[in-house]
């Protein structure tokens, strides 16, 4: 059935400027790492954009590598924006990246001018887009000066190519070394793509200060440790879920007694403030405004519903950020 966007979409979601420019992000993004890909139902990927539009949420978050196999949620999304969002296209911030493997031999990796300008053309191929509205270097290359790799973002840009962009997992170092040589190039640095969850919080000790010093913005990846803070591995791991599939990037090994049992204590607060553990640890990762948008992935739409009442209270008081703290640091 031929698709129109809900009239109420834009009237629960929070939108947050991204640093210093002029985009806002929505508070909630959508990642298309898992469950989009060419193994996964196309179906229920078109349920899941739909859905999520409806509920405000403006930004898709795909990469050249997506899938499996590789290309084929940029190869979903593409024939979803033709036949359920091509009206919609200017309300959509779509982004795309390369960094890590994607075809063999040397050009087909990492961080030179030759793979990031011909791996966007190919991402804006199985796309059917003209431009991404952010493209990212998906990783810091050891082996490629960095003024080369910001060279092609900054080249990307001028061909019309993406409208803005970003970097991801680069760290303290590389990231302010980024931000210098892109402002020299006139190109800012709009964004950062950094792991960020109650169990990773690596980006606290100086990436978030660069940013924040920077006008940099921010979108956190895995908010919810690919599914560890939310109820679905309280009592084992379900069949249905990303550690039992054999494509899901969440090994079963990492759900180990140590971590659940946090995450049971978590739970219980989560309880207390009426809101599920998802919730919780989406309004933790949003607290105090440093992270723009809170990038999530699903693999159904009642998981995108759920996840997007957070809204409904981002407040924290101390004595539950405090008690946060404890459970996490014990
Ligand atoms: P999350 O941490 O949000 O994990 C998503 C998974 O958690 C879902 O697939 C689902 O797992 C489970 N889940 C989500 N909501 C709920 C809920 N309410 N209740 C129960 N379970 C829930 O993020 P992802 O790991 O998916 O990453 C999000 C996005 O971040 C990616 O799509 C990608 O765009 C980006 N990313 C970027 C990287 C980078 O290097 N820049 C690396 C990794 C991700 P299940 O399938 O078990 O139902």
């Amino acid at each position: 059935m031929a698709y129109t966007a809900s009239k109420d979409r834009y009237s629960e979601m929070k939108y947050n400027r991204c640093g210093q420019s002029g985009l806002l992000l929505p508070a909630i993004s959508l990642g298309l790492w898992h469950n989009f890909g060419g193994v996964d139902s196309f179906e229920n990927g078109r349920a899941m954009l739909r859905r999520a539009f409806d509920l405000g949420i403006t930004h898709f978050d795909l990469a050249n590598n997506y899938g499996p196999p590789p290309g084929s949620a940029e190869e979903m999304f593409g024939s979803l924006l033709k036949t359920d969002f091509s009206t919609y296209r200017d309300e959509l911030i779509i982004s795309s990246k390369a960094g890590y493997h994607m075809w063999d031999g040397p050009y087909g990796e990492w961080g030179s001018k030759k793979y990031l300008i011909s791996s966007l053309d190919q991402s804006l191929k199985r796309m059917g887009l003209e431009y991404v509205d952010i493209f990212y270097s998906h990783r810091p290359d050891p082996d490629t000066p960095m003024e080369e790799t910001m060279g092609a973002l900054d080249q990307i840009v001028r061909q019309g190519k993406a409208l803005y962009v970003g970097i991801s997992s680069y760290d303290e170092d590389q990231t302010k070394q980024a931000i210098s040589i892109l402002k020299d190039l006139g190109t800012p640095l709009l964004i950062h793509q950094p792991k960020y969850s109650m169990l990773n919080r690596s980006i606290e000790n100086g990436v978030q200060d660069v940013l924040q010093e920077n006008g940099v913005g921010s979108i956190a990846f895995c908010p919810l440790q690919q599914g560890l803070l939310t109820n679905k591995y309280l009592n084992g791991v379900p069949q249905e879920s990303r550690a039992a599939k054999s494509t899901g990037a969440l090994g079963e090994n990492e759900v180990t007694e140590e971590v659940i049992s946090k995450v049971q204590e978590l739970n219980s607060l989560a309880e207390n403030r009426g809101q599920s553990l998802a919730q919780m640890s989406l309004a933790w990762v949003l607290r105090e405004g440093r992270v723009t948008s809170a990038l999530i992935g699903a693999s159904k739409v009642s998981q995108i519903e759920e996840n997007v009442k957070t809204l409904e209270n981002l407040e924290f008081s101390s004595e539950e950020l405090s008690a946060i703290e404890r459970i996490l640091t014990d």
